[in-house]
């Protein structure tokens, strides 16, 4: 009939996700905000590896960054403050098939969200945890976050901030369980994008802290860094995040640095007088939670009604 072939119009058509599928709503930030570099990396992550939009979740918590799953066109959450960690273990339980993002911020993750930061790092289920460290609460206006630099003025520190920070890093690998642990930066595309990479592949929960620009309140944080290469101590192994030529020309202050090696990642997290980039550790062996709270997972409709029902007898009088 009209000479239309059957077999033809049945050929599912292969699905090619472009940057556009990830976009979401128009991002804003303050103009120069590091926020849309990292953006832009995940976007370039998911088309690079075609990772289905109705297949990825992004959660966050609450801050300037926590606005991200707005901008991305995937299942988002955008939770309670410090709670992102708490929403995403929910989400790995429940579902093992889907790509899982975080994202936190250093008061989100570091002060109200330490409790759940600690024990979903042991609890390493599957998920990208990127935590954006620009030292400041930015979304409420300047307060001193446990990031801050001792001496560092704020709303509420006006003459400087009387304590010396908190160390995400090394809190971080001290944590029991903990299975990858890697800094990068927001200003270098090619390590952003490569250390995001990494993480997203590692089978575990992966800590990337990113050193995260916020010109309207803490403009000049990471200058030092920025403006003088050698102050970065690129970390470079075949176990951890490789550095190519392009990164060694510009960070020529390189050291081979196993990721197994927790001793050493704790030694190079402790270090002030360079900023390391690249992965710290990488723990293969680590327990996962998830393959345990997944228990359940494939059950019939039927199963897990009659589940259900008999848990609800136990019950009876
Ligand atoms: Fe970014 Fe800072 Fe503006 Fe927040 S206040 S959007 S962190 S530049
Ligand atoms: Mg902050």
């Amino acid at each position: 009939m009209y000479g239309l072939k059957k077999d033809w119009m049945l050929e599912p058509r292969p699905r090619v996700f472009c940057l556009d599928d990830y976009e979401g709503a128009e991002p804003r930030w303050c103009p120069g905000c590091g926020d849309s570099a990292v953006l832009s990396s995940v976007q370039r992550l998911a088309r690079d590896k075609q990772l289905p939009p109705e297949k990825t979740v992004v959660v966050s918590g609450i801050g300037c960054s926590s606005r991200f799953p707005h901008y991305m066109a995937t299942y988002g959450f955008h939770g309670l403050h410090g709670r992102p960690l708490p929403v995403a273990c929910g989400v790995r339980s429940r579902r093992p098939d889907v790509h899982l993002f975080v994202v936190t911020g250093d008061g989100d993750c570091c002060a109200i969200g330490t409790a759940h930061w600690i024990h979903a790092i042991r609890y390493n289920m599957k998920m990208t945890v990127m935590m954006f460290d620009n030292n400041i609460y930015g979304l409420t206006k300047k307060q001193t976050s446990p990031t801050t630099r001792k001496g560092s003025h704020s709303n509420v520190h006006p003459r400087g901030a009387p304590l010396s920070p908190i160390n995400p890093l090394s809190t971080t690998i001290s944590i029991t369980n903990a299975s990858f642990v890697a800094q990068t930066v927001d200003w270098n595309p090619v390590h952003l994008y490569q250390t995001l990479k990494k993480a997203h592949e590692h089978d575990g929960l992966a800590f990337v802290r990113i050193l995260q620009r916020c010109p309207h309140f803490t403009a000049k944080i990471w200058d030092d860094f920025q403006h003088d290469p050698n102050k970065i101590l690129l970390l470079d192994h075949p176990d951890g995040i490789p550095a190519d030529d392009t990164l060694k020309r510009i960070y020529k202050n390189s050291v081979a640095h196993d990721p197994t090696d927790i001793g050493a990642a704790h030694e190079i997290a402790l270090r002030e007088d360079v900023v390391p980039v690249g992965q710290l550790l990488w723990n293969p062996n680590a327990e996962r939670y998830d393959h345990a709270a997944a228990w359940g997972v494939d059950m019939s409709a039927a199963d897990r009604l009659e589940g259900a029902q008999s848990s609800m007898d136990r019950f009876l009088i």
